[in-house]
């Protein structure tokens, strides 16, 4: 065993006993300093920083009990290793003493190798109590670290998001008013109307960099109430019905008409199924399948809703990254549609404050399911009874 040398404060009121320690530690390179009573020992442990101590029992004014009962109290000391040097005939005492935290005993006068082995051990185990100590210690530095980053972040993302709000207003009335002042020929208007399409853009980023700041600060507010989803669902597929058309997707809606009620936020669900859908819409090429249904699943008081297309996929190296803020796949395909990568963020943090779980599961070129859970509200209204439904719209 590799042999390390510490600082070593040794204690014992015998002189003899206290030299043939000092000889024989210093010979093993250990920095010995002597102390002849429990107070001195005391006094030197505040003043210096010791890797080990070795102790006597029986001192006068203040015996190594003391000392053990005093350092359990002190926090710098409490974890400074102590091993007891005890007469033979103190073999009880000595057991008292591990009960009162000293790590090892010997017995006087000690025996060299002994010593020698016993003290390496404590001096081990003390260095790697310190490595990890300083190793946490520097984890818990890097945490607030990256704990201030990510607060002056989500400060930022609030300060630019308010700060946009303006600008992009002013334009939108500039470009409504530009309309009016005269007759546009058909290249201008072509031109405000991917100007128009670009503020729209711009806008619903903003509302989502929002999103991310309440939700990051906890500012975010929910109502959550009993939702009827299924009348929801059937209302935002009418709103999407054009978006639809253009892409000559049907939609199937599967909900049996005695769904309980879901408890949530009325709002927040209307953009979490818009977002879900439009991601749908999206990435499913032209002529696709998109089915929605919905279920009571009994045994755990939630409702699973499933929203599943027939499109794009998502490859399985990209599927671990899906909910992280930002993300948008590598694929070209998806590169080519219009988004910024934050929907699916707020999404699930907006179940999730919800009580609910969401995931997916999906085949890359063949299609993705996204599910998701939202408690049943507390009392299920009576007239939630009646029979399963299917909506179909091209
Ligand atoms: P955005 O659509 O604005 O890029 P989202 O956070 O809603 O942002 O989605 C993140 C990424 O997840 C998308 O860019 C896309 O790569 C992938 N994705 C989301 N929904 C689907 C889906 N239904 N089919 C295939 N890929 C999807």
């Amino acid at each position: 065993m590799e042999s390390l040398t510490g600082s070593i404060l040794v204690v014992d009121d015998n002189a003899v006993i206290q030299q043939v320690m000092k000889l024989a530690l210093e010979q093993y390179g250990h920095h010995v300093t002597l102390a002849s009573d429990g107070h001195e020992a005391i006094e030197l442990m505040h003043a210096h920083f010791f890797d080990l101590i070795l102790l006597d029992i029986m001192m006068p004014t203040m015996s190594g009990f003391q000392v053990l009962e005093y350092m359990a109290k002190e926090p710098e000391l409490a974890a400074v290793p102590v091993i007891v040097v005890s007469a033979d005939s103190q073999i009880d005492s000595a057991i008292r003493c591990i009960q009162l935290g000293a790590e090892d005993y010997l017995v006087k006068p000690p025996n060299q190798t002994l010593l020698r082995t016993r003290v390496n051990t404590s001096l081990r185990k003390k260095f790697l109590h310190d490595q990890e100590q300083a190793h946490q210690a520097e984890m818990e530095q890097m945490y607030e670290a990256v704990k201030a980053a990510n607060v002056a972040k989500t400060e930022f993302i609030a300060m630019a998001a308010h700060e946009l709000r303006n600008p992009i207003a002013q334009l939108a009335t500039t470009n409504h008013l530009l309309s009016r002042v005269g007759p546009l020929n058909e290249k201008q208007e072509e031109l405000l109307e991917k100007i128009n399409f670009s503020l729209e853009r711009m806008k619903a980023l903003i509302v989502d960099l929002d999103d991310i700041s309440r939700l990051e600060t906890g500012s975010i507010r929910l109502e959550l109430k009993q939702l009827d989803l299924k009348q929801l669902i059937l209302k935002i597929a009418e709103s999407i019905e054009h978006d639809l058309r253009e892409h000559k997707h049907t939609l199937d809606i599967k909900i049996p008409g005695d769904l309980p009620a879901a408890w949530a936020d009325r709002e927040r669900m209307i953009q979490v199924l818009t977002n879900l859908l439009g991601n749908a819409i999206k990435y499913t090429p032209d002529n696709g399948e998109i089915v929605i249904t919905a279920v009571h699943e009994k045994q755990h008081q939630a409702i699973h809703v499933t929203i599943q297309d027939t499109g794009l996929g998502i490859q399985a190296k990209e599927q671990q990254r899906v909910f992280s803020k930002f993300f948008r796949s590598e694929d070209s395909d998806v590169r080519d549609r219009p988004g910024t990568g934050l929907g699916l963020f707020i999404t699930k943090s907006l179940i999730e404050k919800q009580d609910g779980h969401i995931w997916f599961d999906s085949k890359y070129g063949e299609g993705t399911a996204f599910h998701f859970t939202l408690p049943i509200a507390p009392e299920v209204p009576e007239d939630k009874m009646g029979m399963e439904t299917a909506v179909s719209s091209r």
